[in-house]
């Protein structure tokens, strides 16, 4: 059956880490669209220069080319297992993954919500500057990522609490503690 879960957090909350091994688990296809977009950008695809000027400045890619990129990733997936990690990002990216999910007939398992506080967050990014080199992993774009995830991200929050998909994750404590609340969230795994 085809069925998603969904990621949700602000930047450095650890969704990409878990996502991952959920994915690994589940054996689900983990669906980053910050990966996506890091690989164009990487290319030099045309989608990718359009992409890289905003992701260095902190601000969301806008929403009609996350969707053709989602779009085209599940039509070639004839029964789909996913884990989308970072997507969706705003209200109208939300809806339009409802109605993809509607005709696909896609079950939605849950919304796992991964939070920190901001400075736990600001810290962790600015230790995987040090690591990985993302360059949108500086300071001052840290900070711009967090104002597009407050006015936003932050608001689907609301929109899945309404739906009931929504699981509250506490990012704080290491990440087999955070993989064991998602696993008892999500009714998988060995508790
Ligand atoms: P991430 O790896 O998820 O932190 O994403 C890195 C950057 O890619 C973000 O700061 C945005 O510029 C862009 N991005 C990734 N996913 C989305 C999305 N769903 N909507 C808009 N922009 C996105």
């Amino acid at each position: 059956m085809a069925e998603a879960v969904i990621f949700l957090g602000p930047p450095g909350a650890g969704k990409g880490t878990q996502a991952k091994r959920l994915a690994l688990e589940l054996g689900f296809r983990q669906l980053s669209t910050g990966d996506i977009l890091r690989s164009h950008v990487a290319r030099g695809t045309e989608l990718g220069q359009q992409a890289k000027p905003l992701m260095e400045a902190g601000k969301l890619v806008p929403d009609e080319i996350i969707l053709g990129l989602i779009g085209q990733e599940l039509a070639e997936m004839p029964d789909p297992k996913v884990i989308f990690d970072g997507f969706p990002r705003t209200l109208a990216q939300a809806e339009a993954l409802d109605r993809l999910l509607a005709e696909r007939k896609i079950r939605l398992l849950g919304v796992l919500l991964v939070t920190a506080p901001e400075e736990e967050l600001v810290r962790r990014l600015l230790g995987r500057a040090l690591e990985e080199g993302r360059s949108d992993d500086n300071e001052s774009t840290i900070r711009a990522r967090m104002v597009e995830y407050r006015q936003k991200t932050q608001p689907l929050v609301d929109y899945y609490k309404k739906t009931g998909y929504l699981k509250e994750i506490n990012g704080l404590g290491k990440v087999d503690e955070v993989y064991q609340a998602i696993q008892k969230a999500l009714g998988v795994g060995v508790s």
